[in-house]
This record gives structure tokens, sequence and C-alpha cells, in this order.
């Protein structure tokens, strides 16, 4: 039987992660007293992330785990997720607790108020100011100035949508950047609240490289003129 909320969360390397990760995840979905389903997307991790999540789904109903045996990136790790997912509304999340399961409800409530997806915007970002926030800063102004869509914060996997709009969805490599904009230019109706972000307490930060920023660019532009 599918749920009415399935939970999408890619993981590499997050071992330490995984346990606290569910716990607040959990707390947080039996309070808001809808079904659910958590799906984990364990993109090729090399440490105990796998082991970790299988010991929550022997602990647990409806847990889904995908598993890649070769770390393939996020857009894929998501793709591979949307595929699984059957609740009438999908929720995407990080699984480094930098994203906040307390934020769900009050993307579902805007969700309500007639929109196909609710991208969180961490307004008080927790991380490195010239790595993350400025080229973000830069990426998001560009995406709004570009394509006139009111968001702020493109790359927050912590969103919510409604399953319709990501049916036969299928991300290339990179583009988990740009769902909110992919979704807009579909005509789906993309709103967004502000959302809590941590600091990452556990393991590494997977995309730091500035490289990230220039392919984004790139993907951007080549986005604008398609
Ligand atoms: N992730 C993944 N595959 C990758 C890189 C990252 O599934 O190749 C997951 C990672 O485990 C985390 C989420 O994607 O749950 C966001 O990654 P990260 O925290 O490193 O990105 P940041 O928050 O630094 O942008
Ligand atoms: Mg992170």
């Amino acid at each position: 039987m599918s749920q009415y909320l399935s939970v999408i969360i890619p993981v590499y390397n997050e071992e330490k992660n995984i346990f606290p990760l569910f716990n607040r995840l959990k707390n947080e979905l039996n309070s808001i007293k809808k079904s659910y389903g958590v799906i984990f997307v364990d993109d090729g991790s090399t440490d105990k992330t796998l082991f970790n999540i299988n010991k929550i789904k022997n602990e647990n109903k409806n847990i889904i785990i995908v598993h890649s045996t070769k770390n393939q990136g996020l857009s894929s790790a998501l793709n591979s997720g949307f595929k699984k997912a059957s609740g009438k509304v999908v929720i995407t999340m990080d699984g480094d607790l930098q994203n906040d399961p307390k934020d769900i409800k009050k993307l579902l409530k805007k969700l309500s108020n007639g929109y196909d997806v609710v991208c969180g915007w961490r307004y008080k970002r927790k991380d490195s100011l010239f790595v993350k926030n400025i080229p973000s800063k830069i990426f998001n102004f560009l995406i709004r100035f570009l394509f006139n869509l009111k968001i702020h914060d493109s790359s927050c996997t912590l969103r919510v949508y409604k399953k319709e709009s990501i049916k036969n969805f299928g991300l290339s490599e990179g583009m988990h950047r740009f769902i909110p904009l992919i979704l807009a230019k579909k005509g789906y109706k993309v709103g967004e609240v502000n959302v809590r972000n941590h600091h990452r307490k556990y393991e590494k930060a997977k995309y730091n490289s500035p490289k990230r920023f220039f392919k984004a660019i790139n993907d951007l532009i080549k986005l604008r003129f398609s």
C-alpha cells in the first residue's frame, strides 16, 4: 500500500548522521499524523552508511533502500528516489543533519495553499562564506534575474512536491541545483518558505570544490537558451 508522504534521503558516506537523522525525522513524521514511507538512496557509500540504513529497515516499517554500487552524484540519487516514491506528496532532504525535519510541517502547509512544489530557503546559511554562501547568492540572483523566478535557494534539497510534478522526472548530472527552475519551466507553481540550516557536525561536505560554481553557471546559461 502506498503512503501519503514519501521522504527521499540521498546519502553518501553519512554513517554518523543516519541514526540521529532518522530519529528526528520519525518523531516529526509521527506528529504529522499521515502515513509515510522513507526512501534512503545510498549513493555508493564506502563507510557504514548502508549497514546503518539496513538496520533501520529491519527495525521499522515502510523503509525502502535504493543502493548504487558506485557514487553517481546527487542528481542521479534523487532520480532513483523519485522513481520509488509512491506517496501523494514527496519530500526530499539531505542526509547530513543540515536540513531540519521540523520544517516539514511548514513546507506542507504552503503546499496545501495551491502550490505544486515548495522549496526551503536557508535564509541563515551555516556553510562557509566564500565556498558556499557567496557563490550561492550570485547563482540565485542570476536565476531570479534571468528567469524571473522568485526563489532564493535553488539548491536547498529540503522541498515538498505534489507527486504529479515529479512524475517521469530525470535529472542529468548537476541538475539537482535547478529543480525549482525546471519545474517552473514545465508550468508548475513553485513557492518557498524560510527553513533552518544547521552546521554539518559529522562527516564531510561533498560539494565544495570551486569548479562546482562554474559548472552551475555554465548549466544556467545553457538552460537560459534552451
Ligand atoms: N550526496 C549524495 N551523493 C553525492 C554527494 C552528496 O548522495 O555524490 C548526498 C549527501 O550525503 C547529503 C546530500 O547529498 O545527504 C548533500 O550533500 P552535501 O551535504 O555534501 O552537500 P552540501 O550541503 O555541502 O551542499
Ligand atoms: Mg550538506
